[in-house]
C-alpha cells in the first residue's frame, strides 16, 4: 500500500475559471426525477422547463458563462419529452452537450437519437446509496456492474465521452478503491470517474435563517436530513484513497473554497495508460498549458474533452511536465519488455473530486471558489447546489446551533428600542 502524500496548493495549478468566463454551462431541464437518491440536491417543485425557457437559458448561460460545455440536468434530464431538440439546440450554439444522468431510462435508440442530435457525452451517476430498485443493499463493488453496463451500451454506439460519478458516504469512503480499479480495467470506455463527498443539513441541532434573520423550515430542503454524526468525507481524503489504489495517480489543478484559505473544493487530474496499465498521470504544467492554449484558440476554458484517445503525442509533453515525462518513462519501458504494446492507444482517463459546501460555525458555508456549476435561477446565476433555498426561501440561508439561534433572539429582543410595539 502507498503511503499517504499531503495535497499542496503550490504544487498544483489553480484553474482560472470565474464567474463569466468558466467552461462549464448547468441547465437544468425538469425537476423530475425517476429515483430519490439519498445525496441530492433538488426536489420537485415546477416539473418540466418549456422548449422556450430552456433556449433562453442556454443563451443566458452562453452569454454569461463563456461554456465549452453544458451539462443538461435535473432532475433526470431523459424524462424531459424534448430532450433531443433540447441537445439539438445546444449543439448548433457551438456548445458541447453533456447529459447528467441516472440513466435508467437510457435504450440504445435514445443513445442512438442524442448522438445525432449532437450530444458529446455522458456523466452517469450511480451509486449504493440510490435505492435503484433490485441493487439495494448492494456494495459499490457490486455496482460496477451496472456501471459496465452502461459503459458497453455507449461504447457501442461509439464517439461519446463517457464518465461516471458517485457521491461518497463516511460509509463507502473504504469502497473507492473497488469503483477505481474498475475504471482502470476499461480505461478505453470509462473516460473519467468523478467522487462528489456527501452533505446534508440537520435539523435536529440547528436552524435554518432567511436573509432577514427569519427561521426557516430546513426540512423542506432535500439536502437536510434530522441526525447525522459521522464526520463529513474530505477532498484530500478521497484523494488519498484514489492513490492508495493507483500510486501513479496524483491530482494537477483545483478550486478552493469562498471562506476557508486551506479548502480543496474541486481537485481535477487524469491518468495516461492503456488497457496494459497507468503508466502515471498530467501533472499541473501540462493541465495549465491544456487551458491556455484552449482559450488562446477556441476562446474558452476546458473542462470536458472530446475524447480520451489522445495517443503517445501526449508524451511530447514531457518537455514542459515532469509527471508526464514519468509516465512516458514507464511507458517506454513497458513497450522496450513488450514490444506489442506500441500499438495500443495511450488514453486519459480523468479523476474528479468535488467536495461539497461545508457549513462553518458563524453559519455561513464555504463553497466551490468560482462555482462550475452555477445555474440560471428568475434571471441571474447561483449555486445549482443551493437552488432550492432560492425556490423556497428567496435566497440562501444561513444555518445555527439551535441554542445560538436562542442567543441571536434574546439579543435582538432586548436591543428593540423602548416604547415601540
Ligand atoms: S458550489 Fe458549485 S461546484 Fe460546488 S458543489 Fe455547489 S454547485 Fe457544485
Amino acid at each position: 500500500m502507498a503511503e499517504t502524500k499531503a495535497l499542496d496548493k503550490r504544487a498544483l495549478y489553480r484553474f482560472p475559471w470565474s464567474m463569466n468566463d468558466n467552461p462549464i454551462g448547468w441547465l437544468e431541464i425538469t425537476d423530475i426525477c425517476n429515483l430519490h437518491c439519498e445525496g441530492c440536491y433538488r426536489q420537485t417543485l415546477s416539473k418540466h422547463k418549456t422548449l422556450e425557457e430552456i433556449r433562453e437559458e442556454v443563451l443566458f448561460l452562453k452569454r454569461w458563462r463563456n461554456p465549452d460545455n453544458m451539462s443538461i440536468a435535473g432532475g433526470e434530464p431523459l424524462l424531459h419529452p424534448q430532450i433531443i431538440e433540447i441537445v439539438a439546440f445546444i449543439r448548433q450554439q457551438g456548445i458541447k452537450p453533456i447529459l447528467l444522468t441516472n440513466a435508467i431510462a437510457l435504450t440504445p435508440d435514445t443513445l442512438r437519437e442524442l448522438k445525432r442530435a449532437g450530444l458529446a457525452g455522458f456523466t452517469i451517476h450511480i451509486d449504493s446509496h440510490q435505492n435503484r430498485p433490485g441493487w439495494q443493499g448492494r456494495s459499490e463493488a457490486e455496482h460496477n456492474e451496472l456501471r459496465q453496463h452502461y459503459a458497453d451500451m455507449i461504447a457501442e454506439v461509439g464517439g461519446l465521452y463517457t464518465v461516471f460519478n458517485s457521491t461518497v458516504y463516511p460509509s463507502t469512503y473504504h469502497e473507492i478503491g473497488d469503483v477505481v480499479r474498475w475504471g482502470r480495467q476499461h480505461i478505453d470506455r470509462v473516460h473519467g470517474l468523478v467522487f462528489i463527498t456527501y452533505r446534508t443539513a440537520t435539523t435536529e441541532d440547528t436552524v435554518g435563517l432567511d436573509a432577514g434573520s427569519h427561521v426557516v423550515d430546513l426540512s423542506q430542503l432535500s439536502y437536510s436530513t434530522e441526525h447525522f454524526d459521522e464526520a463529513f468525507v474530505t477532498g484530500p481524503e478521497v484523494v488519498q484513497a484514489i492513490y492508495q489504489t493507483e500510486p501513479s495517480y496524483w491530482p494537477a489543478g483545483y478550486l478552493g473554497g469562498t471562506l476557508r484559505h486551506d479548502s480543496f473544493k474541486w481537485i481535477a487530474g487524469a491518468l495516461i495508460g492503456n488497457e496494459h496499465g497507468i503508466y502515471g498521470s498530467v501533472g499541473p504544467r501540462a493541465m495549465e498549458l491544456a487551458q491556455v492554449v484552449h482559450h488562446f484558440f477556441r476562446g474558452t476554458y476546458l473542462a470536458y474533452l472530446s475524447q480520451s484517445r489522445i495517443g503517445a503525442k501526449v508524451f511530447a509533453l514531457s518537455l514542459i511536465d515532469p509527471a508526464i515525462r514519468a509516465a512516458a518513462g514507464r511507458w517506454l519501458r513497458d513497450v522496450l519488455r513488450h514490444p506489442m504494446h506500441l500499438f495500443s492507444p495511450i488514453r486519459l482517463q480523468t479523476m474528479g473530486i468535488i467536495q461539497a459546501p461545508d457549513v462553518q460555525p458563524d453559519g455561513r458555508a464555504d463553497m466551490c471558489d468560482s462555482c462550475p456549476d452555477m445555474t440560471f435561477w428568475n434571471g441571474t446565476l447561483v449555486n445549482s447546489c443551493r437552488m432550492d433555498e432560492y425556490r423556497l426561501f428567496g435566497g440562501l440561508l444561513t444555518v445555527v446551533e439551535k441554542g445560538k439561534q436562542a442567543v441571536r433572539e434574546m439579543r435582538e429582543t432586548q436591543a428593540e428600542p423602548a416604547g415601540e410595539s
